[in-house]
C-alpha cells in the first residue's frame, strides 16, 4: 500500500516535469467511414489526424511472407501455417486486400512523419519468431525505415531477437509481467503496458523514467483513462480513439 502511495506521489511530480504524451493510434485510425483495422487506410488517416504513430500487427506466412493482420488466422486459415498465395486474396471489412508489411512499409515512406509501431505477433515457435524477426527487420532496412520505426511485441523472445537483428531498435514489451528494471537489464528500450497494470503499479512508471526506458499504454478509450495517464506523464499513450486524445492534449496546452 505504502509502495503504491509512493508511486501516486512521485507521479504527480512527474506530471510537472515530462514532456507531452504522444498519441499512437492503436491498428491505424480505423473508426470512420472506409477504414478498417490494421489497413492501409487506417495508416493514411491515422498519419492524416497527425498522430505521432500508427500501430499495426504482423504475422509471418509459412513462406515467409509478413502480413498484416491482428488475429492468428485470417478467414478460418491459421496465417502461420498458411502459403501467402493461400490468403492472398482475403479481404478486410473496408474491401481492402489483405496488406503485406512490405506495402505497409512503402505507404509509410509517404506517411512522413508518422511513426510506425509494428507489433510482431507471437508466433508457435521460437523458429518461426525468429524467422519473422529477420523477415521484418530485413525489410525495414531494405526501405531504409529503421530511424521510423518502433519495435512491440508480447513475446520476449521475439524483443530478444529484433534486438540481436538491430542493436539501435526501439523495443519495448507488452505483456505486463515484467518490471522495468528486468526490461532495462534484457536491453528492451520501453514497457508498453495494459491500463490496468500500470494502474496496479504506478510505481513502475516512475521507476522506468528513471532507467531510461520509454512508457507506452495500451489500448486508453476512456477520457477519464486517458486524462490519468497523461498526468501521470507516459511517454506514449495507444488509443482507438485517437481524435478524442488529440483534443484532450490540445485543451491541456491551451489551459497551461
Ligand atoms: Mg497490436
Amino acid at each position: 500500500m505504502k509502495k503504491i502511495i509512493l508511486g501516486f506521489a512521485l507521479l504527480v511530480i512527474l506530471q510537472n516535469t515530462c514532456g507531452q504524451t504522444k498519441v499512437i493510434a492503436h491498428r491505424g485510425y480505423w473508426d470512420c467511414n472506409g477504414s478498417a483495422k490494421n489497413s492501409l487506410v487506417a495508416l493514411h488517416k491515422a498519419h492524416e489526424q497527425r498522430v505521432y504513430g500508427s500501430e499495426f500487427d504482423v504475422w509471418l506466412t509459412a513462406d515467409g511472407v509478413a502480413v498484416i493482420n491482428h488475429d492468428d488466422t485470417i478467414q478460418s486459415r491459421v496465417i502461420e501455417t498458411a502459403t501467402y498465395e493461400q490468403i492472398r486474396d482475403a479481404r478486410l471489412i473496408n474491401g481492402e486486400i489483405l496488406p503485406t508489411l512490405e506495402q505497409f512499409l512503402i505507404h509509410g515512406k509517404a506517411c512522413m512523419p508518422t511513426q510506425l509501431i509494428v507489433e510482431i505477433k507471437p508466433h508457435k515457435t521460437a523458429e518461426n519468431e525468429k524467422r519473422a524477426v529477420s523477415t521484418v527487420v530485413n525489410l525495414i532496412k531494405q526501405h531504409g525505415l529503421e530511424a521510423r520505426v518502433e519495435y512491440i511485441s508480447f513475446s520476449m523472445n521475439i524483443c530478444r531477437e529484433l534486438l540481436l537483428a538491430d542493436s539501435l531498435a526501439k523495443v519495448a514489451y507488452l505483456a505486463g509481467d515484467v518490471p522495468p528494471a528486468e526490461l532495462k537489464k534484457a536491453g528492451l528500450t520501453g514497457l508498453d503496458y495494459h491500463h490496468q497494470v500500470l494502474k496496479d503499479h504506478p510505481d513502475w512508471i516512475v521507476q522506468a523514467r528513471k532507467l531510461g526506458l520509454t512508457t507506452n499504454v495500451w489500448t486508453v478509450n476512456k477520457a477519464e483513462d486517458m486524462e490519468f495517464f497523461v498526468g501521470a506523464g507516459v511517454d506514449y499513450i495507444t488509443t482507438d480513439k485517437p481524435l478524442l486524445m488529440m483534443k484532450i492534449l490540445k485543451n491541456k496546452k491551451v489551459k497551461k
